[in-house]
């Protein structure tokens, strides 16, 4: 049991959710900004955002957040679209506690929050194949479990042999590879539950050649994809219902979107899977650029592409500045 807290930092006003909210160790920031620490550079506050300590303050604060607080787990956001009204309930960013990353043979032991890259990188420094592809998407461990992320031929079911995570109760589970779910673009383990830890699987390899595979990745995305714009990643999951077998972004293309503008959302002219925030764009002017690409794909080609970014929070008040 934790010693009991006040939930909030003197400085902090107390709004109502607040007051709901159990004591931690951790940090919760009320009326937090999350449009800065979002891929797209978009989106309003969370009403809370909470820092846990580590995994035991998690647990603890999941045990004791009333069941109405809605929940919400961000990684590095790299494929999210967080709406211009921001997110209702608590948004929970993991800290370093849970970033470690440990060596077992030709196994890793992976917090969530890890990044993908740094977990890339010292799977090549000891010589474990497989996991080359991470150096490739932005984000952590945990966002890619829940999104089974995958590039240049291989995906995370193909690298994760188990995982840790915590249900709304604070439960803790552990699941093995065949009971996560996984699909393209999907996990089906219940939406509420947080990764916390998982073991990644590869094969002994020789460094240098690993070393060349992840220099040979990095130089095709910056080649292909618009990686230092506002973006998340691919807008639309390759379609199962086309016919011709077309990949997204050839149906975008096909449906004249590449370059399409409204407002300051774009969609690239690099990439024309990956919708850009030019400079100052709302999540609506995102959100409603994807919504015309979509009907404009369904009109020429009669395929419905899904979003790929996940769209979370609520839009703006229209009272609201
Ligand atoms: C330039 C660019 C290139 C990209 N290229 C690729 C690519 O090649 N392939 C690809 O698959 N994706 C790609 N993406 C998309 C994105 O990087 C991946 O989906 C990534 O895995 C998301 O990780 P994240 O930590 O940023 O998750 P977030 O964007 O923060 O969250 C994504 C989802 O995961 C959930 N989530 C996050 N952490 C946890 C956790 N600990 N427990 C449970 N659920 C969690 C969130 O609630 C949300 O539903 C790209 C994005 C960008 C910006």
């Amino acid at each position: 049991m934790q010693a009991q807290q006040k939930p909030y930092d003197d400085d902090y006003a107390a709004t109502d959710i607040m007051l709901k909210l159990p004591p931690t160790r951790g940090k919760i920031i009320p009326d937090a900004p999350l449009a800065e620490q979002t891929w797209f550079c978009v989106g309003g506050p969370a009403e809370a955002l909470f820092k846990p300590a580590d995994v035991d303050d998690l647990s603890f604060f999941l045990a004791n957040c009333p069941d109405d607080v809605p929940i919400t787990i961000l990684g590095l956001a790299s494929n999210v679209l967080i709406r211009d009204g921001g997110i209702p309930g608590v948004v929970i960013k993991l800290g370093p506690s849970f970033a470690h990353i440990k060596v077992l043979g030709a196994d890793l032991v992976v917090g969530s929050a890890a990044v993908n890259s740094n977990v890339s990188r010292t799977a090549q420094s000891v010589g474990i194949s497989g996991l080359e592809f991470l150096s490739g998407i932005p984000g952590t461990i945990g966002g890619g479990i829940r999104m089974n992320a995958g590039a240049y031929g291989s995906e995370f079911k193909d690298i994760v042999s188990s995982v840790v995570a915590l249900d709304r109760d604070g439960n803790s589970h552990t699941l093995y590879a065949d009971q996560m779910g996984f699909s393209y673009r999907n996990c089906k383990v219940p939406k509420d539950w947080i990764f916390i830890e998982t073991m990644l699987s590869g094969e002994a390899g020789d460094p240098g050649e690993i070393q060349k595979k992840i220099k040979e990745i990095q130089e095709s995305r910056i080649k292909n994809q618009p990686i230092r714009e506002k973006t998340a990643g691919s807008t639309f999951a390759n379609p199962d219902n086309d016919p011709s077998g077309r990949k997204t972004w050839q149906l975008i293309e096909a449906a004249g979107c590449r370059g399409l503008k409204m407002g300051n959302a774009k969609v690239s002219e690099k990439h024309c899977n990956f919708l850009i925030n030019t400079g100052k764009a709302t999540a609506l002017e995102i959100e409603n650029l994807g919504e015309e690409v979509r009907r404009r794909v369904k009109d020429k080609t009669g395929v419905e592409l899904r979003w790929e970014v996940q769209r979370i929070g609520i839009e703006k008040k229209e009272t609201e500045e």
